[in-house]
């Protein structure tokens, strides 16, 4: 093979069938649970102003600060590419007016977002999430709906031992306080800091948190926890959290150190780890957002979300889509064409997944490329056990019959024509 001449951009990715087809049947899951659960769908642009951004995720964060795709467009407007979802989704809510609008309010995405990170196994700049956000309930209810919600949503993709750490951050003003704790506990431990995480220790301590740097974890060690600076609404917040998700069965534990990347968190923070990334990938984040949309011009509206990784999340997701069954047709020559798109059109209707041979190979090779259809059945997403081709020639022309042949059992039986769809119908599932 030449070397192509085009490539993909770095850190971005093609989906291909059949993994393409695994991915859609993992979002047409989660649609119908979120849709079960009262959750519409909101479609926001991937472009948005850059300002947006800035307010919302945290002008010191690393997303706003190195990772974000921003350029000016043609008129010189700073645009970027949505580095995340729940920016736009509050963005839009105000200026759709639902943020006015009956609560709760229930919205759910699945899109691509940009970051400009250093790609590796399971990190990318263009990755997918799929995300849930609840407006306008400033009770621990809300996150007990959600969190159930999005683990109903991972025992469905086959997950059976993860489990959620949880946090509470608290308020702005616990914030600020931890964060003061935070510098001054790091400030004599920061001489072995590079010179990012220096620039962090004095514009944000709370950045460091999460930092990869091996001396600032190192420093770390012994810290304060946010915990200490919670007030007392935010620990009985935490405290009724936990109960009601222990009461729905939702498997989770207490993470002091969590605090997530973005600025805009206050109170419940959580995430999901799996053992199988590396330890400072998570699946999945979210947490509480009380004062995201009043930030931004809207009205004071609390709310809860989370983001997944679909990206990690299929890498990782034990779950295989079901497979399915295919009819084979193969004409032997093109006079059979007509008659070919019949028959697929009549399985098409019994819910069959029909294939026609357009290039007329003949039976033969027709076979050829049914029998390497077999054989990598299972990884091309059909199922062997279903598989069927069907013959149409001269014989079967002159007769008013077709044929048809099990790919597992080698057997064949010829039919009549008009019989056909009764004989998929008993014989043929879809
Ligand atoms: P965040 O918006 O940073 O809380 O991220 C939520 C989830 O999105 C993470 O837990 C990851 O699973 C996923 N994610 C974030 N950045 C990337 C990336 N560069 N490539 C793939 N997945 C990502």
């Amino acid at each position: 093979m030449t070397a192509p001449r085009y490539r993909a951009v770095k850190g971005t990715r093609d989906l291909l069938p059949p993994e393409s087809e695994r991915w859609d049947a993992a979002e047409r899951l989660g649609r119908e649970l979120f849709r079960s659960h009262g959750y519409g769908e909101i479609r926001t642009p991937a472009l948005e102003d850059t300002a947006l951004f800035a307010r919302s995720v945290g002008e010191t964060t690393d997303i706003v600060h190195k990772e974000m795709y921003t350029f000016p467009d043609r008129k010189g407007r700073s645009l970027t590419l949505r580095p995340e979802n729940t920016a736009g989704v509050a963005r839009a809510i105000i200026e759709n007016g639902l943020a006015a609008g009956p609560m709760p309010l229930r919205l759910y995405y699945m899109g691509q977002q940009f970051r400009y990170e250093r790609p590796q196994a399971g990190r990318y700049r263009e990755f997918r999430q799929i995300g849930a956000e609840l407006f306008g309930v400033p009770g621990p209810e809300a996150e007990a709906e959600l969190l159930e919600m999005l683990f109903e949503f991972l025992r469905s993709l086959g997950f059976q031992k993860l489990s959620i750490a949880l946090n509470s951050v608290g308020t702005a003003e616990t914030r600020a306080a931890f964060g003061e704790a935070v510098r001054e506990y790091l400030e004599p431990r920061a001489s072995a800091f590079g010179a990012d995480e220096r620039r962090k220790l004095a514009e944000n301590p709370l950045r460091l948190l999460d930092s990869r740097d091996p001396a600032v974890r190192e420093a770390l060690a012994g810290s304060p926890r946010v915990t200490d600076f919670l007030d007392a609404e935010s620990r009985e917040h935490h405290a009724r959290v936990r109960v009601l998700l222990t009461e729905a069965g939702v498997p989770h534990y207490e993470e002091p150190s969590l605090v997530r990347g973005l600025d805009y968190y206050t109170r419940t923070v959580f995430e999901v780890i799996s053992k199988d990334l590396s330890a400072q990938d998570a699946v999945l984040g979210g947490g509480r957002y009380d004062r995201l949309v009043e930030s931004l011009g809207g009205p004071p509206l609390p709310a809860v979300g989370f983001a997944i990784g679909e990206d990690r999340l299929m890498q990782l997701a034990p779950y295989r889509a079901a497979s399915r069954g295919l009819l084979l047709v193969l004409p032997q020559t093109r006079e059979d064409l007509p008659d070919a798109f019949g028959v697929a059109r009549e399985a098409r209707r019994l819910g069959l997944a029909v294939e026609v041979d357009l290039l007329v190979r003949g039976f033969r090779k027709g076979m050829i490329r049914a029998n390497a259809l077999y054989e990598g059945a299972g990884e091309l997403g059909w199922d062997p056990e279903r598989l069927y081709a069907l013959f149409l020639g001269e014989a079967e022309r002159a007769r008013s019959t077709v044929t048809i042949k099990s790919l597992s059992s080698g057997e064949q039986e010829t039919v009549p024509r008009a019989a056909l769809a009764e004989f998929l119908r008993a014989r043929v599932p879809a």
